[in-house]
């Protein structure tokens, strides 16, 4: 039995945590059965954004006889991007890992592990490591749902589409959240076919219902969009993928393609590390079960990340681990605040979103007034041809802010803008009569907040 200070089960953003409690003179062991650096950065936010990137670029060449350059794509070496992307981002994970190896008070087991009691876990080896102190940090992975037929084909998830060196001709997508959504815009760019079947109404559900609405529109002009079916037998046929589709009222659709992409979300990893040997428990969903301090059901462990569940992004995973290092080794007390998360989907037109959405609203019966503005008014916009895209802002008749939620270009930093807002109890009026840079694209947030503000004052 090796004993430590501290257990990190997962290098995805535990290894920030291991390496800051190392720094602190803790003894630590940090646990990593793949890459130090985990999803996001070997197969999640950093490789799609870096190939959504040749997805836009690709178009903005496209697009660039609109503004009288005439351009054309000589070739699009996705084999050789796709090889770049992946190696870029494993020399980034290799120099991390070198790293920890060479940390004082840091012992890198590059090994699967799985509890055996509260505070001991185990190697395959058998060997055992126990910590007055254990993080899990182990992470999600795709969700394959049940579906008649899907093992019987070679699906991909998002981790392999990520490292398709050929573009398919025609894909088709499961799922229609932000995984879907970018990897759909990913390979449509590139060249595909594709084809989304969502068994909800819109494509990002999950967002306010103007948002979701349009980028549902903007999408099915690009792809063909099937919203309320739901997917109920996959089948191989002749080296084709077939999906079977139902609609609640009785209709089928088949649909056709050479890749299936498999994007209806993601679950915890905390089926296969023996969390049933601890105290520690788990919500029907899966996810570890925290409080306000990410304490879990057992005295000195902790849960923080994807598997804690907390949104299941890496900008809050990345807060958690700061949390978890002030509270559990330097000795703080804070309570998480979740108050302004944002989120950003990198399609284009982006989206970015903060605080509650309208249905959500009118869901808890809270009084509000909606403020919009469309990109199009703006001179930015104009200049750079944006026909779409729109800042919707959601206000208390007090003025304080509720939601903002932006669809358009460059929205993940646009909605930067009200996170601040909203985090520092800003109103809406403090925001509209801030000046902003003519023409910055940013003025349409400006415009936005104006006719909330607009819009409270009309109330009072
Ligand atoms: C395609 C895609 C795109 C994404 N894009 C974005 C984005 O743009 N912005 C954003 O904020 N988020 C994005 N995400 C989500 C983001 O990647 C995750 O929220 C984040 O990486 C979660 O970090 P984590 O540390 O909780 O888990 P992970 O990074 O998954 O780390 C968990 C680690 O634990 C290891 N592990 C698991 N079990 C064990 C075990 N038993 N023993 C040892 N090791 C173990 C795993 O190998 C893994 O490395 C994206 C995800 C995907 C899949």
């Amino acid at each position: 039995m090796q004993e430590f200070d501290a257990l990190v089960i997962g290098g995805g953003t535990g290894n920030i945590v291991a390496s800051a409690a190392a720094a602190e003179g803790y003894d630590v062991a940090l646990f990593e059965k793949e890459r130090i650096g985990g999803t996001c950065l070997n197969r999640g936010c950093t490789p799609s954004k870096m190939l959504i990137q040749r997805a836009n670029l690709a178009n903005t060449v496209r697009e660039a006889a609109r503004f009288g350059v005439h351009a054309h794509i000589d070739e699009l070496d996705v084999a050789g991007f796709v090889e770049a992307v992946n190696t870029t981002n494993a020399n980034a994970a290799d120099a991390m890992t070198a790293a920890k190896r060479e940390q004082a008070n840091l012992t890198l087991v590059e090994r699967e592990v799985w509890f055996v009691d509260d505070h001991t876990v185990e190697d395959g080896d058998g060997e055992r490591y126990t910590g007055e102190r254990v993080v899990v940090a182990t992470g999600s992975r795709p969700f394959v749902p049940p579906i008649d037929g899907l093992d019987d084909v070679d699906y991909l998830t998002s981790r392999e589409a990520l490292r398709l060196r050929k573009i398919p001709d025609e894909l088709i997508v499961l799922g229609g959240g932000y995984i879907a959504a970018e990897l759909g815009y990913y390979f449509d760019a590139l060249g595909s076919r594709v084809t989304i079947v969502e068994m909800l109404d819109t494509l990002l559900p999950r967002e306010d219902e103007d948002v979701a609405r349009e980028f549902t529109e903007i999408a099915s002009s690009r792809h063909e969009v099937y919203t309320g079916y739901r997917a109920t037998a996959v089948r191989g046929r002749n080296g084709r993928i077939e999906v079977v589709a139902e609609r609640e009222d009785g209709d089928v659709v088949t649909v056709a393609g050479d890749e299936l992409l498999v994007a209806v979300g993601r679950k915890p990893n905390t089926d296969a590390i023996g969390l049933e040997t601890t105290g520690v428990s788990v919500d029907d969903a899966g996810f570890v079960e925290t409080d306000d301090y990410l304490r879990t059901t057992v005295d000195g462990v902790w849960a923080m990340g994807d598997v804690a569940d907390n949104s299941m992004f890496k900008h809050t995973a990345d807060y958690e681990a700061d949390l978890v290092v002030e509270n559990v080794f330097r000795g703080g007390d804070h309570p998480a605040d979740f108050d302004a998360v944002p989120h950003a989907i990198f399609t284009e037109p982006q989206v970015g979103g903060v605080g509650r959405t309208e249905g959500e609203l009118r869901e808890a019966g809270v009084d509000y007034v909606v403020g919009t503005a469309q990109f199009s008014d703006t001179s930015m916009a104009r200049a750079l041809k944006l026909e779409e895209g729109f800042v919707k802002v959601l206000a208390a008749p007090s003025g304080e802010i509720l939601g903002v939620h932006v669809l358009g270009h460059e929205a993940s930093v646009l909605v930067h803008e009200a996170v601040v807002a909203m985090k520092h109890g800003l109103s809406v009026h403090d925001v509209a009569e801030t000046i902003h840079a003519h023409p910055a694209l940013s003025k349409v947030v400006r415009e936005g907040f104006a006719d909330a503000a607009a819009a409270v004052d009309g109330r009072g």
